[in-house]
């Protein structure tokens, strides 16, 4: 059980978690060490019953039947183990239930420090190990060790070695995912749920999480597919001996419904973010994040309403966002952290710059994730602290709100603004780059017969 929740913590994480651009090495480390900080002492947020993804299955592990098996296993026969890092979890712990322990798991810890500080590991990171044989009581079997970062990126590799006197060690090199990269074409009638529907055109519920991130940019997925829209979707999956390992990456996608039509190709800017455009370089992402606080109601809009406390006309210059105390509060946008306070009435504040002209206010905040002071940079996604019921407030919630040039605007119109679209400098170079893709998804039927990989029509049946 506790497994589970582990696997179930691990898999909500990465679910959450938006792909990370590169930062400098100074900067990721302070990120992950707030962020284990944070973990450390934060607890999970109670699942929201109408996310699409509940119930889906949690990432590959080892199976306790295969285990048994393997433990049973009469031949030493290769094997490769898979794990991910959970909440509040230690490499330590993701070792042992890789059955990698005593002397080489000291040894490998050992040899991972040489690049990294080994509590940095982060909730959603995986580790593939191989080994030389299938046998869990023989821990010197193992070969190689990947640790995988969450987002995109070459991750570690631990390798064995041998010293002068012959004797083992474990070398830690970067990079190294085992494996190769595939590029892969679906087309897939929707048939029911997202999830349903994937499934039912021969793909796993890590494909559903990659699409529905970038489906739920312009869609509800609860109320905005229908059958017969139909999905195309260019991919990437780390295969090795043949299987799939895991879906990598959306690089493109088109959706034709009948709530929506629309394209979207992944692009990396010169600095390496990787964001997914229209074809014509605009965003198709909006500027601010929608999902500032997982699972919250909208209690309250912008403009004029009678004030719960004063019991008078007042403008609501923001958008009240109810949610239980201490549910994460994440910021809309990249910027700059204007300010971090108390302010009378808002309660707990922060405010962030976004740009030139914008700025968006969490107010009533219980408290302000660690390590966050006016003038730093503040990533979009990431946890700046935590619902509360501080200053005028009657029940727990967060005020949100917008300016743009000083003057509030309303927040809801500001998270259907598109965000930043590609420079005009580097358009062609971008046009340049997604037409093949745009090519591919126009072209899928014919590449996926050819491959054998057309979905038939969908199936009938009770959406
Ligand atoms: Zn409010």
């Amino acid at each position: 059980m506790v497994a589970l929740l582990v696997i179930a913590n691990a898999w909500w994480w990465w679910v959450q978690e938006p792909d990370v651009a590169p930062m400098d090495l100074v900067e990721r480390l302070a990120v992950l060490r707030e962020d284990r900080a944070e973990s450390a002492r934060v607890e999970e947020p109670k699942p929201n019953p109408d996310d699409p993804w509940l119930g889906l299955a949690p990432p590959l592990e080892v199976p306790a039947d295969r285990l048994a098996r393997i433990a049973l296993a009469p031949e030493p026969v290769p094997e490769e183990r898979l794990t991910t890092v959970g909440q509040g979890d230690t490499l330590d712990h993701a070792l042992d239930r890789l059955f990698i322990h005593g002397e080489v798991k000291r040894k490998v810890i050992a040899g991972y420090r040489t690049l990294h500080d080994p509590r940095l590991i982060r909730p959603g990171q995986r580790l593939f190990a191989q080994f030389e044989q299938a046998s869990p009581m023989d821990a010197e079997s193992l070969i190689s060790l990947v640790v995988a970062p969450v987002g995109r990126g070459e991750g570690t590799t631990v390798v064995r070695a041998h010293d002068e006197e012959g004797a083992v060690f474990y070398r830690a090199r970067p990079g190294g995912l085992p494996g190769h990269m595939s590029r892969q074409v679906l087309r897939c009638p929707i048939s029911g749920p997202l999830a349903v529907s994937i499934r039912r055109c021969g793909h796993g519920d890590g494909l559903t999480r990659l699409v529905a991130a970038l489906l739920s940019l312009r869609l509800d997925l609860r109320k905005h597919l229908n059958r017969g829209d139909e999905l195309r979707v260019v991919f990437d999956e780390l295969v090795a001996d043949d299987a799939r390992v895991r879906y990598e990456r959306v690089v493109a996608l088109r959706f034709k419904g009948q709530r929506a039509t629309f394209t979207g190709v992944s692009w990396e800017d010169e600095k390496g973010r990787v964001a997914i455009y229209t074809p014509s370089g605009d965003a198709l992402e909006p500027m601010f994040l929608r999902d500032l606080v997982y699972g919250a109601r909208l209690t309250s809009v912008f403009g004029l309403r009678m004030h719960p406390i004063l019991k008078k006309m007042k403008p609501h210059l923001g958008i009240d966002l109810a949610a239980p105390i201490g549910t994460p509060v994440r910021a809309a946008a990249d910027g700059v952290l204007l300010a971090r306070r108390r302010a009378g009435a808002a309660g707990r504040i922060v405010r962030i710059r976004h740009g030139r002209h914008m700025s968006s206010e969490y107010f009533h905040l219980q408290r302000w994730a660690r390590r966050l002071y006016p003038g730093k940079k503040v990533r979009r996604g990431q946890v700046i602290g935590y619902v509360g019921n501080t200053g005028r407030s009657t029940a727990p919630h967060l005020h949100f709100g917008v300016r743009k040039d000083g003057k509030h605007v309303d927040p809801l119109k500001a998270f259907n603004t598109p965000g930043k679209a590609v420079p005009a400098r580097q358009r062609e170079a971008f046009k340049r780059q997604v037409k093949p893709l745009l090519s591919l998804l126009d072209r899928i039927d014919v590449v996926a017969e050819k491959r054998g990989l057309v979905a038939r029509s969908a199936p009938k049946g009770k959406r």
